[in-house]
Parts: C-alpha cells; structure tokens; sequence
C-alpha cells in the first residue's frame, strides 16, 4: 500500500429517482477509485442517500407510505442501480440508518459545546423568518424570486418564522476563505475556486441548522422540539461513514470503532455537481472547524448535466433510469457514453441522439474493431507474440498526470489517441498484404502491445471489457474473441 485515498459522492436525495445525472457524478467517482486501487493506494470510496426532510415526508404520504418504508424502497433502488452500473463503493451510507443517527445527535452535542474562532458559542437560538419554498425545501432570498416565484418550481414561497438552531458561520468566514485561497481546500475547476471566493465577498450569514416543523429527521440531543435541518445531519455522512465520532456517550461506550476515520480523514476527493457547491465549500468546513476536525482535500464540482437541454430531476424535466441505458447499450458502453461526452468540470448538454453516433464511432469501429482486426490478422497466419502487461511507461506517466488531476475525460482521451495511432499504422502498413510472416509480425506485434496498454488503463473506465482484452491479449497465440461492440 503506497498511499490512501478517499472519495465521496454527494449523498444523493431520495425524493429523486435514480437518474443519469447522479449515475454520471457516480461512474465518474468509480473510474477515480479504480484507479487508485490500479496503482496500489487504499481506496474507501464512499456514496449513499440522504433521506431525511420534509419533502420526503410528504412524498412518502402521498405514496401511501411511511417515510421509513419510502426511503428503504428509494435507497435500494438507488443500490441496485450502483450494482448494475458495476460501482464499485466500499460502503454506502443511508441517514435514515441508527448508526449515523447516533453520531450526528453526538456532533451535535460536540457543536453545541464548540466555541467558534472569535470565543462565540457555535449554535445559538434565534428566529428564522423567510420565504420558504417547500419544492426546494429551503428558505428563497427576494434576489432569487421570479415575479415572486421560486424559479425551480413556479409558485410562491410561503412565509414561515419559527425558533431555530443557527450556526455562527460568520465567525468562521475568514478562516475558511484563506483556505480556499491558499488551496489548503482545493476548489476544482479554477471557476469554481473563483465563484466561491466571490461568495464572500456578497456576505454571507449564519445558517440553521434545526427546524421546528419538520417532523422526519434526526432528534436534537438538547432540544426535543427541533429535529436536525439538512446539512448537519447531510454533511455529516462523510466523516460518521468512516465512525467519527468515536462511540462514546449516545450508545453507553462501545469501543472505539473510529479506526477507518483515523486511515481515511480528511477526504481526498469530495466530488457534488455546482448546486451543492456553497454548502460543501463553505458550510462543511465551518462544521468540520468546530469540531476541531481536519478539512478535505479537495472538492471537484462538475457541471449541471442537462439532456437534450433539459435538467434532469423529478420535478423538472426529463428522468433518464441509467438502468434503461444498461439495457440498451450494456454497462460499459454505458459508463463510456457518460464519461466521454464532454469535458469533466465543464457544463454541459448531452444530445441522448448522439449516443449511437458516439457508439458506433468510438467503440465499434474505433475500440472493438481494432481488437478484432489485430487478433484476426495474429490468429489466420498463427503469429506467436511477445508482449507484456504496463510496459508503455509514458502512456502511464501521462495517464497518471490527468488522472491525479481529475481529468477523467482526457485521460479517455489519451487512450483513445493510441488506439487511433495504432489504427494509422494498420492502416498504412496493411499487414494482411504482406506475405513476409517475419514482416507481418514486426507489424502487429507492438499493435498487440498498445492493446494490452491500453485495455490495462481501460479497467477503470469499463472494467469488463477491459479485463476480456487483457485475457485475450495476454496469451502468446492470440485468438480472435467474440466481438466487444456489435455495430448500431
Ligand atoms: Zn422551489
């Protein structure tokens, strides 16, 4: 084991069906743990459900439900969808499950007691009055309001005040903000550094962190008639998912089971699309700060994943089941068609009708014919070879140079340019003409060998047909395989 690496997806929220867009912030997590598990790390890579809020009440009300068994269904299906897309996480954490309950109830209880950098009490009490719009399930600002309407679900918010929890964020803002700055938390892209610093510079005020009405959430320890508002008991997944804080008080001390916290904090790689960004850049730290614990890393933030210009989600717009693209297209072509359409980090649009043409060119004629090409030419004339797994060391050097940036879709990129290579040189040097066995080997033998690169590198992209090509290619006669991309 050389070093360690833990990634987090966001938990995903089960008033939400599975759809692509969490399948592609997923997938994208899987090919960073993979890879690190490729070059030895000890990886934990975590992902699960937040499941508890109004929202969810309802929606378990309205499907004739309790909010339990509602969110048993949502989070196994959210399971099953991780399970046919081959994710392969270490643990997946649900907020609705007693041992989060407990240590969120006992962070709690460590922020009630926290004082804050200036000698404040952490938590105070005080009076939220806002606009409150319960298809977001947040309080709206005035700035964010349409003719009065949230702009997300068309109506107007109701005017709420009620006691409430609130966080003194505003004596953690400096603290926080040379962080970033100095990239002791990484900010990925650079926009997105820019657009968080930009955040203080607006102002920003303390946030609740417990709701009176809200009756499907986590217990305050101290305070019997407020349950846990989201980003406490939300947030808080990433660190109780590894058993921090150690047991002690809430289950009467069972031993110290924190050791995974101890290997694994602070997080390497936090990945969220843009709509979560403040709550992650700006108010986990601030928790992360009271509690005297560590910050992460870094935090990547992909862009909004639109399809067909539509954003994905139940209340707006088109949902695709990442499960319907399984059958359709397989698992892998699927977690290549996610990963490959644009740049990671950047906005984007997917045309669901450019998926066939991105098959066809990339995978059928591009990938699997290559495969099929070299290994009919090796098989017809029975042409020994001589190759040997990850002996292209630049292909690596580079590879790892992305990849240890979180360039997931260059380092598909730089594979893709050596098959293309290889692909001109076949092309060019037409093997099948030549009559010379010696000659015909001297071809496609270094072809076989950027093969097997390739497919090495390709396990943490598409595990499956990775591993058919390295068996395949790592026999010293060569046979032609069942065909890896039928063409569409
Ligand atoms: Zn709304």
């Amino acid at each position: 084991m050389e070093n360690k690496f833990y990634i987090t997806t966001p938990i995903y929220y089960v008033n939400d069906r599975p759809h692509i867009g969490h399948a592609y912030t997923t997938v994208a997590a899987d090919v960073l743990a993979r890879y690190h598990r490729l070059i030895n790390d000890e990886v934990f890579f975590l992902t699960g459900t937040d499941e508890h809020g109004k929202k969810v009440f309802d929606s378990a009300i309205k499907a004739g439900k309790s909010p339990q068994e509602f969110t048993d269904e949502v989070a196994a299906d959210f399971q099953d969808v991780w399970k046919t897309l081959n994710i392969s996480n270490d643990f997946f954490i649900r907020t609705t499950a007693d041992e989060h309950k407990k240590r969120v109830q006992e962070i709690f209880t460590k922020l009630k007691e926290a004082k804050t950098p200036l000698g404040n009490d952490v938590l105070y009490e005080g009076e939220y009055k806002g606009l409150y719009c319960t298809g977001c399930e947040r309080f709206l600002t005035e700035k964010e309001l349409v003719d009065g309407k949230c702009p997300d679900h068309k109506v107007a918010p109701e005017q709420i005040a009620e006691k409430n929890y609130f966080f003194r964020l505003t004596d953690f803002l400096p603290k926080i903000q040379k962080r970033i700055e100095n990239d002791d938390l990484k900010i990925l892209p650079a926009k997105r550094k820019a657009e968080v610093l930009g955040l203080f510079k607006q102002g920003l005020d303390d946030f609740s962190v417990s709701r009176e009405s809200v009756s499907w959430g986590v217990d305050l320890p101290f305070d019997t008639t407020q349950k846990a508002y989201v980003w406490v008991d939300a947030l808080s997944n990433y660190i109780t998912a590894l058993g921090y804080p150690p047991y002690a008080k809430a289950t009467g001390g069972k031993p110290d089971d924190s050791e995974k916290f101890k290997t694994f904090w602070p997080a390497d790689l936090q990945l969220m699309a843009q709509d979560i960004l403040k709550f992650h850049a700006i108010y986990w730290p601030a928790i992360l700060l009271a509690l005297g614990v560590e910050l992460p890393k870094a935090e990547f933030i992909h862009g909004f994943f639109t399809i067909n210009g539509q954003k994905m989600s139940k209340s707006v717009g088109k949902v695709i089941d990442p499960r319907d693209l399984v059958k359709k297209y397989t698992v892998d072509v699927t977690r290549y068609l996610l990963l490959s359409q644009f740049s990671f980090g950047s906005e984007a649009d997917v045309q669901e009708e450019r998926f066939d043409e991105k098959y066809n060119a990339d995978l059928a004629n591009g990938l699997g014919n290559l495969v099929a090409r070299v290994s009919n030419l090796l098989e017809k004339d029975n042409i020994e070879v001589n190759i040997k797994i990850g002996s292209d060391e630049e292909l690596k050097k580079h590879f790892d140079n992305v990849l240890k940036e979180f360039k997931i879709d260059e380092g598909l990129k730089l594979l893709w340019d050596k098959l293309r290579k290889a692909d001109e040189i076949i092309s060019a040097k037409k093997p099948w003409e030549i009559k010379d066995l010696n000659e015909k080997k001297a071809v496609l033998e270094p072809i076989a060998q950027d093969i097997l690169n390739v497919a090495e590198l390709l396990q943490v992209y598409i595990p499956e047909t990775a591993a058919k090509i390295i068996k395949q290619f790592s026999e010293k006669n060569i046979k032609k395989g069942e065909l890896l991309f039928p063409r569409i």
